[in-house]
């Protein structure tokens, strides 16, 4: 197992409770699309782990949801002032964008959308051309992020997507559970999916798709 320090550079916030957070990568580490680096909180001396987000030059991104009920990890790590450096493990994790040319379908909610944003740059940055669409959902339009991210990715692939708010109902989104979205007539096409976020969410979303005629070993999911 290989560790390496990381310094954080900038802190954003990007919704009430989402932060986004760039760490220096001196070692120049390499990643695979979807995977994820373990930190080393130094107060509680626990690992946590957290998906890769975006990597732009000798930076890593990541999208970081403080949950203010948790046990710590996620305050800890947003508590976090710039110029402060926690240890890591190496970017490691089996969640990553197979290599072939199957249209592919995202389904996020809320963070879970970093390790997936992370495989759509990757078809951006490798100029593939097959078809990618993502579902994004999250509760309300105050929760929404890397809504320009999404119109930047429609500029540079076959990329479509989709927002789901489920607490609330706004003009040109859509409302309720991204799972709502997983139709015969909607899927059509599409021949691998990704997902990431509640459990519940995937639970129901592997089901559906199942019963739609998916093979399980097209769908793949990480469990946050
Ligand atoms: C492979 C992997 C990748 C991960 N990547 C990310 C990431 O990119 N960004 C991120 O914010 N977290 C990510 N997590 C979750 C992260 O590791 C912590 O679990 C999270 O920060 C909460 O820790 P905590 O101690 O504050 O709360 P915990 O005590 O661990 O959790 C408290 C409650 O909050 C729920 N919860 C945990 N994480 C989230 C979340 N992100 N959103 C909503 N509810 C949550 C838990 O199910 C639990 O019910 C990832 C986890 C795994 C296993």
């Amino acid at each position: 197992m290989w560790f390496s320090s990381y310094k954080l550079l900038e802190k954003k916030k990007l919704t009430p409770d989402v932060y986004e957070m760039i760490f220096s990568d001196w070692n120049e580490t390499t990643n695979k699309p979807g995977q994820f680096m373990t930190f080393m909180l130094p107060k509680t001396k626990f690992g946590r782990a957290y998906s890769i987000c975006e990597t732009s030059n000798d930076k890593y991104i990541f999208i970081i949801k403080r949950v203010e009920n948790g046990r710590w990890w996620s305050i800890e790590i947003t508590d976090l002032e710039v110029g402060e450096e926690l240890k890591a493990v190496w970017p490691s994790g089996h969640f990553v964008l197979k290599e072939n040319n199957k249209a592919k379908m995202f389904l996020a909610t809320w963070v879970g959308l970093a390790p997936l944003y992370n495989q759509l740059k990757a078809v951006a940055d490798l100029w593939l051309t097959y078809k990618t669409k993502l579902i994004f959902g999250l509760r309300e339009k105050a929760d929404l992020f890397y809504a320009e991210k999404f119109e930047e990715l429609k500029e540079k692939i076959n990329f479509s997507y989709e927002i789901y708010f489920s607490k609330e109902e706004v003009e040109w989104y859509k409302h309720w559970h991204i799972t709502e979205y997983l139709k015969s007539e909607n899927i059509a096409g599409y021949e691998e999916f990704y997902m990431c976020g509640s459990p519940y969410m995937m639970d129901e979303a592997i089901e559906k798709l199942e019963n739609l005629g998916i093979p399980r070993e097209n769908i793949h999911n990480e469990k946050f």
